[in-house]
């Protein structure tokens, strides 16, 4: 067992050694640019750009066509709200989203509202869900996008899409979400789900990172989108800028094996969840953080009353690797905003951790980190009585 034990795959995961292996290749013997038409280095590396694209359209239940490759969930996201916002201006500048989505997205969000579109951020119930009898309220003429993301980074909660996407096609809306957790973890299908617009990446399913899509509807509706990086118009103009062969060859790599392994998978994670949620809840004053009914099979997050967030993270961090939530802000000392945003008293979100597992994960390590937090847990309380 290789301490400290992971178990942190919100964050990222490791990179599948089968995907690396696919990887190779790409940088030392096809090292060729897809966009070279006429020699066969160009041939190769763009055959290679073509199966994974694919790869990751098999998974998601899109077309080859609809699929641009970006540098992560990131820039998708940036490329879609952006992209979005530009092109439909002249229909409305009004857009739709949530409290609890990632920074990425509210980031994005806050800077068109500097350009004038107003935005509608959504409240969610306790158990981290909105209400999509609010969505629908929310709506005006205006409205060009709802952005709602398909599962949450820091609890796993996910959201009613079917629910979400038939309000948008009710009133003609487009439907963005950021699936950057639940692809490649359930089932995710673009064409039964009713999205017309999706951000991913490839380093939370075992694919390398600095790689990712946004999968962009080409038929009922036709989305429209305007590049944010202008250049050689690579990725039908949406983003420019010479393919990252060998990382567009992981991501479509794990995406197949994703898919392949699905099913067990999935099981496997809720089983391995369950048990150190299990365990941990053997202590006293602990909560599940939102719902246990909606949620990815991998994530538990959990509140450990009368305890101090930040000593426990550092005292647990020798043993496993953890976080409070969402590592692009675990550098700042504010609470959670999903916690707080679920209604979470600032201390309580304040002691709150997330546990993410992965198909590595083992076990063994479960029942070493349920031992782990369990010390650590009694020695703070007990201090703090002392006190
Ligand atoms: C990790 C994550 C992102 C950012 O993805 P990058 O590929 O690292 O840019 C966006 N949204 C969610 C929900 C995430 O978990």
């Amino acid at each position: 067992m290789q301490l400290p034990v992971y178990l942190d795959n919100n964050a990222t995961t490791r990179c599948d050694p089968r995907v690396v292996e696919a990887m190779l290749p790409f940088f030392t013997e096809h090292y060729g640019n897809a966009a070279s038409r006429t020699h066969r280095y160009g041939w190769a590396a763009e055959e290679a750009v073509d199966l994974a694209r694919e790869q990751v359209a098999q998974l998601t239940g899109a077309e080859k066509q609809e699929i641009v490759f970006t540098s992560g969930a990131t820039e998708a996201i940036n490329l879609a709200l952006k992209g979005v916002a530009e092109a439909y201006a002249t229909k409305g500048r009004h857009i739709i989203t949530v409290e609890t989505e990632h920074k990425a997205v509210l980031d994005a969000c806050k800077h068109l509202e500097k350009q004038g579109t107003s935005v509608t951020l959504l409240k969610v119930g306790n158990n981290g869900l909105i209400r999509p009898a609010d969505l629908e309220a929310a709506i005006t003429p205006q409205t060009i996008l709802v952005c709602v993301m398909y599962a949450n980074n820091e609890t796993g909660v996910l959201q009613p899409i079917r629910e979400i996407s038939t309000i948008c096609r009710k009133h003609g809306v487009l439907l963005m979400t950021d699936a950057t957790q639940a692809v490649g973890k359930i089932p995710v299908d673009v064409q039964a789900d009713g999205i017309d617009l999706m951000a991913f990446s490839a380093h939370k399913m075992h694919g390398p990172k600095g790689v990712g899509a946004l999968y962009v509807r080409r038929k009922q509706p036709r989305v429209r989108v305007a590049a944010q990086i202008d250049g050689g118009g690579h990725e039908r103009g949406m983003r420019s800028g010479t393919l990252n062969v060998p990382g567009i060859v992981g991501l479509g790599k794990a995406c197949e094996l994703a898919g392949a392994e699905m099913a067990a998978t999935e099981l496997r994670l809720a089983v391995l969840r369950n048990r150190l949620e299990k365990g941990l809840l053997a202590l006293e004053n602990i909560t599940v953080n939102g719902s246990r009914e909606f949620r990815l099979p991998h994530v538990t997050n959990i509140a450990f009353g009368y305890t101090e967030g930040n000593a426990l993270l550092t005292a647990l961090n020798r043993d496993i690797a953890v976080s409070s939530g969402s590592a692009c802000t675990s550098a700042l000392p504010e609470p959670s905003h999903v916690l707080t945003a679920m209604g979470l008293e600032e201390e309580l979100a304040h002691s709150s951790l997330r546990f993410s597992v992965s198909r590595f994960t083992t076990d063994e390590e479960i029942d070493y980190a349920i031992q782990a937090v369990a010390t650590v847990v009694e020695t703070q309380r007990k201090l703090r009585i002392d006190i």
